[in-house]
């Protein structure tokens, strides 16, 4: 085995997916491929990816409806989306899916492989020896990589759970989008700063009015700072 995890990647064209599965495999992750989306998401359920990158266009049924199946079913692993069109882009940041990353065909495997690192990394980190943070009815649990809405714990993506708590972590200070970028994604922006915006509009239907993430108009976003008492 892998000393660093399994990628699932799911890709019907296959020199995509020979390619990914060199860089990747050179990089120390096993590797795992399928052809289609019913393929893509019996894998996902049985063989415990540390992350998924997932085509959109599949035989048997769209990546999306993959994504969405696995969110559904509580199953919170990290997920690339591979779009082949502009288009695309916009039906996978719309539709809310659950997403943590997404690139464009043609794209670089380097810089894929840059990516699953970036998000298996963050997905693994629990912040040892920090208390909790509470704003309002919301609870961040950084030890635990937990979020609770009153008693209820919320289902986030590790990248939603990673721009909550990098915001909550310095309630007040104002981020720009660029910044979040760098410092949450850790990568400078290639298509652009809308990737934080989509991800702040999930956390905000995830959390609803007690959500403590707030817009700084022609600035970026910043949390609310914690009330006491
Ligand atoms: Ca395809």
């Amino acid at each position: 085995m892998s000393e660093r995890g399994l990628v699932l990647v799911v890709e019907d064209e296959k020199p995509i997916s020979d390619l990914l599965r060199l860089y990747l495999s050179r990089e120390g992750f096993g590797v795992h491929t399928e052809f289609d989306g019913p393929g893509g998401l019996t894998a996902a359920r049985t063989k415990h990816p540390v992350a998924i990158i997932l085509d959109v266009g599949l035989p048997g049924m769209d990546g999306t409806e993959v994504c969405r199946q696995l969110r559904a079913e509580d199953n919170w692993v990290p997920v690339i989306f591979c779009t082949a069109r502009d288009d695309e882009v916009d039906r996978v940041l719309g539709l809310e899916l659950g997403a943590d990353d997404y690139v464009t065909k043609p794209f670089s495997p380097r810089e894929v492989v840059a990516r699953v690192k970036s998000l298996v990394r963050r997905s693994g980190i629990a912040h040892r020896d920090s208390r909790p943070i509470s704003v309002g009815d919301v609870t961040v649990d950084t030890t635990q990589r937990r979020v609770f809405l009153g008693e209820e714990e919320v289902s986030l993506t590790a990248t939603e759970f990673d721009l909550l708590a990098h915001l909550v972590a310095e309630p007040g200070r104002v981020f720009s989008r660029d910044q979040l970028l760098a410092e949450v994604w850790g990568y400078a922006a290639v298509v652009g700063t809308r990737t934080v915006d989509v991800h702040v509009a999930q956390l905000r239907s995830k959390l609803g009015d007690a959500s403590p993430i707030r817009t700084v108009r022609g600035v970026g976003y910043a949390a609310e700072v914690p009330r006491h008492g």
